[in-house]
């Protein structure tokens, strides 16, 4: 069983306790989760294409058929031409779709797939109508079963719009439909109504028992990834995940060109505070250090880790030298300051002290490189007195061994 405090900032935890009983997330979590979806649905979506157009392509064979055995004028060309637009859409909206690299924008033309499959289903239904007449098979609304099967197929797309896709399709053909039929169908035509209003009502409720169980999937993987990257005595980032995500952070700032700056801290004479005041007093006392290095993070991007024992990290993005420098610095004074945790046998002050070396990317730079450069700098904060701040100098030659 998780305690309350592994899930502390664990935005996907926040999700499982507030719930999700209208299928929606929070905001960044529902972007999230529309990514996954389609990435999860990826091969039923192909399959389910698959599909599509071979029935697609069946219809247009019985249109054919139709317009050689039964042929009327104007009606059925245009019957084999809205068939074969339908097909080229449904292609051109697929292939749009799986070349989108936001999932919202993928969604907008699984949705337009779908929404052009039922105007061209309506039309062809209603043209058909005379075709069907003269045959003397009042069928008008079976192929609305098959709609609705493709509406509701599982293929990454949100809940809420296949239930208004599939709203308004069966709307408009129940509507539209009567107003064509013969009144000597209408009684078939209500037949079929019934089955079709209790096919939509059942494929309302299985798709929302789907998504709802896909979302409780993603949450529990997602709170699970949470728990992988993160420190459990801060709730910081831990190391694996801060490089991870840190070396992607400064690959974006550099190809938008934006500054980002590394600061690194390490707590001072941390093993004497441990001899004297026991173990879990150092754990309470680098609890806190966590939470003030975290307050210190503004933007979304921003990152701050534990390294390991009583080392730090904050990554900074879009910083400039100066800012970063006025971070590192509140740093050390709030944790002197404000933190105020009483150490007696340190040799620089009477409250636990932090030493912090901070530096900003270079063009070109490697996180490896930046990490080296800073270390330097916190290396130097050490050595001149401890409770201080270092710059990384540009592009500086690292002498080696630097440790102390
Ligand atoms: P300096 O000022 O040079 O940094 O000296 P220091 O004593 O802080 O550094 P040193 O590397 O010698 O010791 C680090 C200490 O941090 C040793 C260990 O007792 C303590 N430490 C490491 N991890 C933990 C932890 O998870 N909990 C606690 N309570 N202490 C830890
Ligand atoms: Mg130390
Ligand atoms: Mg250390």
């Amino acid at each position: 069983m998780l305690a309350d405090s592994d899930l502390r900032n664990n935005p996907y935890a926040e999700q499982r306790r507030k719930g999700f009983r209208w299928l929606r997330f929070d905001a960044p979590l529902e972007d999230a989760y529309l990514a996954y979806l389609l990435q999860r649905h990826q091969l039923p979506r192909r399959i389910g294409g698959m599909i599509l157009t071979g029935v697609l392509l069946c219809f247009l064979g019985m249109d054919i058929h139709f317009a050689m055995s039964h042929y009327l004028p104007l009606i059925s060309p245009t019957l084999i031409g809205l068939r074969l637009l339908c097909i080229v859409f449904v292609q051109v909206c697929a292939w749009n779709g799986e070349h989108q690299t936001r999932a919202a924008s993928a969604q907008i033309w699984i949705i337009n797939g779908l929404a052009f499959l039922s105007v061209f289903t309506l039309l062809s239904t209603l043209l058909y109508l005379p075709v069907l007449g003269s045959l003397g098979t009042p069928v008008a609304l079976d192929t609305n079963f098959l709609l609705l099967i493709a509406i509701f197929f599982p293929i990454g797309y949100s809940y809420w719009n296949s239930v208004k896709l599939a709203a308004i399709t069966c709307l408009s053909s129940w509507t539209l439909i009567p107003l064509y039929l013969p009144s000597a169908d209408l009684p078939a035509f209500l037949h079929l109504l019934v089955y079709q209003v209790a096919a939509f009502l059942g494929l309302v409720g299985m798709r929302y028992s789907h998504d709802h169980a896909t979302r409780a999937q993603f949450l529990t993987r997602g709170i699970l990834n949470h728990l992988a990257g993160t420190d459990a005595l801060t709730g910081l980032l831990n190391r694996r995940a801060f490089e991870m995500r840190a070396e992607q952070s400064l690959q974006l700032a550099q190809r938008e060109q934006k500054p980002v700056a590394l600061l690194l801290i390490d707590v001072d004479h941390f093993k004497a505070y441990n001899d004297l005041y026991g173990h879990p007093a150092g754990d309470r006392a680098l609890h806190q250090i966590g939470q003030l290095l975290q307050q210190q993070l503004q933007r979304g991007s921003d990152l701050a880790a534990r390294l390991g024992g009583e080392e730090f990290a904050i990554l900074l993005h879009d910083c400039s030298a100066q800012h970063a420098q006025q971070v590192a610095r509140r740093i050390i004074h709030e944790a002197e300051h404000r933190l105020a945790i009483p150490h007696a046998h340190s040799n620089t002050a009477s409250h636990v002290t932090l030493s912090l070396g901070y530096g900003l990317a270079e063009p070109g730079e490697t996180l490896a490189e930046l990490y080296q450069r800073t270390d330097f700098a916190l290396y130097r904060a050490k050595s001149s007195g401890r409770n201080r701040v270092d710059a990384a100098t540009p592009g500086s030659q690292i002498p080696f061994p630097f440790s102390e």
